[in-house]
């Protein structure tokens, strides 16, 4: 099979005159022949700078059309771009740059104080406005080095939602394949529109709609920040036709009077992924007859997964779907073996889609990797028609009396109560239970912790009711907008007192 690594040059020789990136915050816009004029040059100045095979190069801002400039670069070179998070804290932020140890960094200058102190750091390219490469003066070079499918292209670290981040290296074909799958599996053409406004430093900003729909020849339409309202505008203004946002945002978003009063014609579809989904934000766009796909990733694996289709998501709402066409799925039980459909086991995935390694951590990338499967961490159970629906993180499984409960299915009947704006259930050490089940939720209206117990026993078995409900102003979150369960754990360990 033929396998064009630098699939970019193509894609430009195809549709060189076709709108690829629209910068919202100054409507700037790039023909897909323009982003290769960047890529060139920034390719050469990489290259003048000694940057070849292998090497990693950085960056650290907001979304912007260097990503693309960087990243494209580093596929002709054959280098390793690492998309930084400017939202870590600064000891994290020198842990991750020490751990990847980049031989470039392209900055915009609101984070160069962040990185001062690090002295491993050798050469920086200031992003300071969208035409920083005017200032990158080198001579053209012609590649030496032949470059294999397995060749590393990315490193995209984790949300570090259950530990430290780790750089999950993804190789050209897992990110080649990742696109192809998700155009074909998801429909995408030229004459799609998406919005990404997820941070770029992390997988669902870059790989499920951006490359994807660079691939095909569609338009990636860029915000450097998330403002819900500008969000909603943005969607509408360019004339977006799919777009995907972490749960965070649609609860943001649907609050919105610009969201209520809007019908959205050009959108074809609205993901959402990252994180459990609340059935509120499903019935916010149902109600209004548009279509929402829950959609399931993560970082080691393309992220994009599964296959729903618009209808589906009706009579199956809370499901991520099927396995996407060029991926393989498995749900295993405590013995490895394959669970009946109902059961709940761990999720595992496999495909060219998949990470390669762990960078500088063979011991993890060893308990992820088995047999060519991705252990991803996470527990699933399939109906009888094979529609997947995602039931927690291992990690949070809660064993309470010998009873399993699944945080998940409680949280969601939790937030059915109109008075609750969310909930995070974790389980908490307890001498006689071995752990008991507690709940933590944020309230829009006053309520009783008995009324929340009352609510719960008639839907849920007896064990699974949470023995404490403490409502707090608001759950503490990722960098990614995740709710961080190891924090309210550390921070509540008392709390069954
Ligand atoms: P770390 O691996 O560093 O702890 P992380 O798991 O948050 O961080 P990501 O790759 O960003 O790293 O996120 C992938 C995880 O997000 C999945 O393993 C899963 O737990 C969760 N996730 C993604 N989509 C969904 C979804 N639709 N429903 C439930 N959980 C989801």
């Amino acid at each position: 099979m033929k396998f064009d690594i630098n699939w970019f040059e193509s894609r430009v020789s195809l549709t060189p005159n076709k709108i690829a990136i629209i910068d919202s915050d100054t409507n700037d816009s790039w023909t897909y022949a323009e982003l290769h004029r960047r890529v060139t040059i920034v390719g050469n100045y990489f290259y003048s700078k000694g940057i070849r095979k292998g090497d990693r190069v950085a960056i650290l801002a907001p979304n912007h059309i260097s990503f693309f400039d960087f990243f494209f670069a580093a596929m002709k070179i054959g280098a390793i771009f690492i998309p930084l998070n400017w939202r870590l804290a600064d000891a994290e932020l020198e842990y991750v740059i020490k751990d990847c140890n980049p031989k470039m960094i392209g900055i915009d200058p609101l984070f160069v104080d962040k990185i001062k102190s690090i002295d491993t750091i050798s050469d920086l390219v200031i992003i300071d406005h969208n035409d920083y490469l005017n200032d990158l003066h080198s001579e053209p070079f012609t590649i030496e080095t032949q470059l294999k499918e397995e060749d590393p292209l990315a490193m995209i670290y984790t949300g570090g939602t259950t530990g430290r981040p780790k750089g999950a290296v993804l190789s050209h074909r897992s990110i080649l394949w990742n696109a192809l799958n998700t155009t074909i599996s998801w429909n995408l053409d030229q004459d799609d529109t998406t919005l990404t406004c997820l941070p770029m430093f992390h997988t669902g900003g870059l790989n499920v709609y951006s490359l994807p729909l660079l691939l095909v020849g569609g338009k990636v339409v860029l915000s450097s920040e998330f403002v819900p309202n500008k969000a909603v505008e943005d969607l509408i203004t360019y004339k977006c036709t799919v777009v995907l946002f972490v749960p965070t945002m649609y609860h943001m978003i649907i609050q919105t009077d610009l969201f209520k009063q809007s019908s959205f014609p050009d959108m074809k579809v609205f993901v959402s992924g990252g994180a459990p989904c609340p059935l509120k934000i499903y019935h916010a766009f149902s109600e209004k007859g548009l279509a929402f796909k829950e959609g399931y990733g993560l970082t080691e694996a393309g992220p994009n997964n599964f296959y729903i289709d618009s209808k589906d998501t009706i009579s199956k709402p809370g499901s991520v779907g099927k396995a996407m066409i060029f991926n393989d799925i498995q749900i295993i039980g405590e013995d490895g073996l394959m669970v009946d459909p109902g059961e709940v086991g761990e999720l595992l995935t496999r495909g060219n889609h998949a990470f390669e390694y762990y960078w500088n951590k063979p011991d993890e990338t060893k308990e992820t990797i088995k047999d060519g499967w991705i252990h991803t961490g996470d527990l699933a159970r399939k109906d009888e028609e094979g529609f997947v629906y995602i039931v927690g993180r291992k990690k949070d499984m809660i064993i309470t009396g010998g009873e399993n409960v699944y945080p998940l299915e409680v949280e969601q009947w939790i937030e059915s109560h109109q008075a609750v704006d969310e909930a995070a259930v974790i389980g908490l050490p307890d001498e006689k239970w071995g752990e008991i089940v507690v709940a933590f939720v944020v309230t829009k209206i006053e309520i009783t912790p008995k009324e929340l117990e009352l609510h719960c026993s008639k839907k849920i078995t007896r064990y699974k009711v949470p023995k404490k409900f403490i409502v707090i102003e608001e759950l503490p979150k990722t960098h990614v907008g995740k709710i961080n369960k190891t924090a309210l754990k550390e921070k509540f360990s008392n709390a069954k007192d």
